[in-house]
């Protein structure tokens, strides 16, 4: 059974939902990425994990681990969502993504794979897309390989997105930033070639972009092909352990309109974007594990959220 602890965000823009399962916390989100209407395009974002235990320096959802969430328990956050807006299970909207990106490195919880497989026939919706972000830790070779089976069986033709947060093109800085337990950028290379078909997604190559990162575009093109992989810049979110590791971003509200290094990769053929979500949602609290954390350790109470509605899900 999972429980509805609180509800936090607006509603045309991000909510967040902090629930109860297995006796443990998890939170999830809904977001609209405006002015693109909800009948356009319609993200759902679930912890895959109780916690984290990668631990990355700038993301609250590894301050702890209590567990994977299992297959049921994910269900449960991505029913929660749909029946609230469609009751029926029918989902008439052209993107319709739900990325396995909140709290946990999904890679590490075989679960993810059952529960990306069900989504084809649990819900009616032409629109949808899985994505799984993850940092490539060590040991997660045979989900990424079962994972390639089941894009190409079930979400060929460009509807499955792929993303390797990888942040550095420098390994010690990689290795500080998450954990040195990780797959090196060749690895992720190799991985990306193997996964790669005709008509895909182009794999996404992540970058949280704080003010003194090292990255090297010339080093991404050696490794990776632009016609395989695009770049995503991200600003560093003002997480807790963001500010507490006085890690600052290198993207801001001021220059995101121009940042040369989205043209240094352009100009060695790599499709590049900054993208910054919306500045709000750092308001509103909903960056990775910044809620749960809070909430676990009791500084956020149901009386702070948005609403105190308190309901239950089976
Ligand atoms: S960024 Fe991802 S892998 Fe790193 S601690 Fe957060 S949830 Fe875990």
């Amino acid at each position: 059974m999972m429980k509805i602890l609180g509800k936090y965000g607006k509603d045309d823009l991000a909510i967040l939902y902090i629930a109860k399962h297995d006796g443990k916390i998890v939170e999830f989100v809904e977001s609209l990425q405006p002015p693109i209407p909800r009948e356009k395009k319609w993200v759902l974002i679930i912890s895959t994990m109780y916690g984290c235990p990668v631990g990355c320096l700038m993301c609250d959802a590894g301050e702890y681990y209590h567990g994977n969430v299992s297959a049921d328990g994910m269900l449960k956050e991505i029913d929660f969502m749909i029946k609230n807006r469609f009751p029926d299970g029918k989902i008439p909207i052209n993107k319709f993504k739900i990325q396995f990106a909140r709290m946990g490195e999904p890679t590490l919880n075989e679960h993810v794979l059952e529960v990306i497989k069900t989504l084809p026939e649990r819900y009616e919706a032409a629109g949808l897309m899985p994505c799984i972000s993850t940092v490539a830790p060590n040991g997660c070779e045979k989900f990424l390989d079962e994972l390639i089976k089941i894009k190409d069986e079930l979400f060929s033709d460009g509807n499955f997105q792929i993303q390797f947060s990888i942040h550095s093109t420098d390994d010690n800085e990689r290795h500080k930033w998450m954990t040195k337990n990780i797959w090196s950028l060749k690895k992720i290379a190799e991985f990306g070639n193997r996964w790669f078909k005709e008509g895909d997604r182009k794999v996404t190559l992540n970058f949280a972009v704080a003010e003194d990162s090292k990255i090297d575009p010339k080093v991404v093109k050696e490794l990776f092909n632009p016609k395989k992989y695009w770049i995503k810049l991200t600003p560093i979110n003002p997480t807790n352990k963001a500010v507490n590791n006085k890690i600052q971003s290198g993207i801001t509200e001021d220059n995101t309109e121009y940042f040369p290094l989205v043209q240094e990769f352009r100009n060695l053929g790599f499709d590049a974007a900054i993208s910054i979500g919306e500045w709000e949602e750092n308001d509103i609290g909903t960056n990775c594990g910044q809620f749960a954390t809070q909430y676990k350790d009791g500084k956020v109470g149901i009386k702070d959220s948005y609403t105190t509605t308190n309901y239950t899900m089976d």
